[in-house]
């Protein structure tokens, strides 16, 4: 058994999984980190490169929890890769640069039509590494439960130490081993070619358009699709890049025992009476508040995420873990060892990149994520079909459309007014919760969660349109306390005239 003091010791590094972009300003309050921040870090560049050393923000006492965390896990799948044969030369329908979730959805889906498709991806039989979470419903729509790999019938979310909401929504944790090796197992057998690299530039022509890879070959294709997540690593932005960002600490653990319904998964636990005894910490999550999640599989297996839903500038991963350090000791969490952990930091809103343009995105890239929420696993596999149809339509027997035209096509299906205009309403949603501190936070949540199911489902899986996000807008407030609604009002008359100018200007 290992104290809860000697809970946080990093042997991985704490090297973030995920690029970052902006994240200048989230450091800068990391006194320890300057060197290492111009050593490490690459800001504003296309393809930052982060690695977050021990910067020693974390205090003594939480430094042990990560002395448990493993050595970074990479797991390949065991199949055999067709290969693109890059001495040919030829000249694919689709190359799909990137093999997240979006990626290979899309190339599994394209080649289904009997198109010819390339994916390229660094590491393509690499199980993925993040921790999905989704509710059910979303998967079952999509015919996807067997890529669930537990269920709870329900969630939780403590908004204070008084108020307890119970969720009627079955929630479940995707099998990534299981999703990604059926995907892959589709697109093998419908002949996609694989190219195990990095693309670093794209090279257009009027129908075609050449990869460039970091080991020197050139992908020829017809069609180029952006799957590069967060890195965006061919789509253009032409606006300032300034979204908020989600982090979050998550660890896999073995625990003693913890004190969570097994039925049950914590979708959200806002209470701070943890932070009691130490004031200057409980100020801090106050102003920029962090809530744990969690998803129990057993008495004594359980993954805690400590996670800041929204902050501009992010907040530093060191302040999460301290204060979730605190949390499980208040909780009597002992973590008896970390199978695997989670440094989880994800843009939400922003700007849209330009459309259209000629290459075509896909999920983080394509700017997909719940600007609310920084859930997208769900949505980008549904829009994988919206993709994969209209290239297949417009590369279809008569090839009537090629280059900037057929990408605009493409683009227009995929980001239709109506989505465009909802997203901009979650930008909005995302802009107040950026201003809410602590008490605000509970307030909101406790008034959503109030909301009729139709409302904070439809929100949170991105099923509502403008009419009825404006239905869902006005029942919030209705539902609001009274401190609740002017503090709405107080924080959110910008950001409404803001979503309102964007709404007019954004036309068909
Ligand atoms: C830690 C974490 C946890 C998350 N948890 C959830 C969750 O629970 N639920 C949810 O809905 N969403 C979650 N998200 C948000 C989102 O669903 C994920 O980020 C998701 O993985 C994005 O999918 P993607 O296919 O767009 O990109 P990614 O999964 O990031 O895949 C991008 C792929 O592109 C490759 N690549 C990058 N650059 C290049 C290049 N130049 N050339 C070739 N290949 C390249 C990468 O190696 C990678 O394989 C999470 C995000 C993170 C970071």
């Amino acid at each position: 058994m290992v104290p809860m003091d000697t809970l946080v010791k990093t042997p991985n590094k704490l090297g973030f999984l995920h690029p970052l972009h902006g994240y200048s300003e989230k450091l800068s309050n990391l006194s320890y980190c300057t060197k290492l921040q111009n050593q490490e870090l690459r800001f504003g560049s296309k393809k930052p490169v982060v690695k977050w050393g021990r910067c020693g923000v974390l205090r003594a006492s939480s430094n042990a929890l990560l002395e448990l965390v493993p050595e970074i896990k990479k797991e390949n799948l065991d199949f055999e890769l067709p290969l693109y044969d890059s001495s040919k030369g030829a000249l694919v329908d689709l190359a799909v640069v990137g093999g997240g979730p979006a990626g290979l959805a899309v190339a599994q889906q394209v080649s289904d039509a009997g198109l010819s498709v390339c994916a390229i991806d660094p590491n393509p039989r690499l199980i993925w590494p993040n921790n999905y979470g989704v509710w059910v419903d979303e998967f079952e729509a999509m015919d996807l439960l067997d890529c669930l790999d537990t269920t709870w019938s329900g969630a939780v979310v403590y908004i204070d130490e008084k108020r307890k909401k119970n969720l009627d929504r079955p929630y479940g944790r995707v099998n990534r081993k299981q999703l990604k090796s059926k995907m892959l197992q589709k697109c093998i057998s419908n002949g996609v070619k694989f190219h195990q690299a990095k693309v670093i530039k794209v090279i257009h022509e009027d129908s075609k358009s050449m990869l460039i890879c970091n080991d020197g070959v050139t992908v020829q294709a017809t069609v180029v699709l952006d799957a590069t997540g967060f890195s965006r690593s061919l789509v253009q932005y032409d606006k300032p890049y300034n979204p908020g960002y989600q982090v979050a600490y998550g660890i896999l653990a073995e625990v003693e025992e913890h004190p969570f319904d097994l039925d049950k998964m914590l979708f959200m636990d806002w209470r701070d009476s943890h932070l009691d005894s130490d004031m200057e910490l409980k100020e801090r999550n106050k102003r920029i508040p962090t809530f744990l999640y969690a998803m129990p599989f057993s008495s004594t297996k359980i993954f805690l995420e400590e996670t800041s839903l929204v902050a501009r500038p992010g907040l530093s991963m060191g302040d999460i873990q301290e204060r979730m350090v605190a949390r499980l000791k208040h909780m009597g969490i002992k973590v008896k060892s970390i199978e695997e952990d989670e440094h989880c930091v994800i843009p939400m809103g922003g700007p849209l990149p330009v459309l259209p343009q000629r290459v075509i995105g896909i999920g983080g890239t394509a700017g997909m994520v719940h600007p609310s929420t920084g859930y997208m696993v769900a949505r980008t596999l549904a829009a994988a079909p919206i993709v994969a149809n209209a290239i297949v339509r417009c590369l279809g027997s008569d090839r009537a459309l090629s280059g900037d035209e057929l990408s605009a096509q493409v683009w227009k299906d995929l980001w239709p007014i109506k989505r465009r205009r909802q997203r901009e309403f979650f930008c909005f949603g995302m802009d107040i919760l950026l201003k809410l501190d602590l008490p605000g936070t509970k307030r909101f949540f406790d008034a959503f969660f109030d909301l009729k199911p139709h409302y904070w489902h439809g929100f949170l899986s991105s099923r509502l349109f403008l009419p009825e996000l404006l239905f869902f807008g006005l029942s919030l407030f209705s539902y609001a306390s009274n401190r609740s609604r002017l503090e709405i009002m107080a924080k959110g008359t910008v950001p409404l005239v803001g979503m309102v100018k964007n709404l007019i200007q954004d036309t068909e």
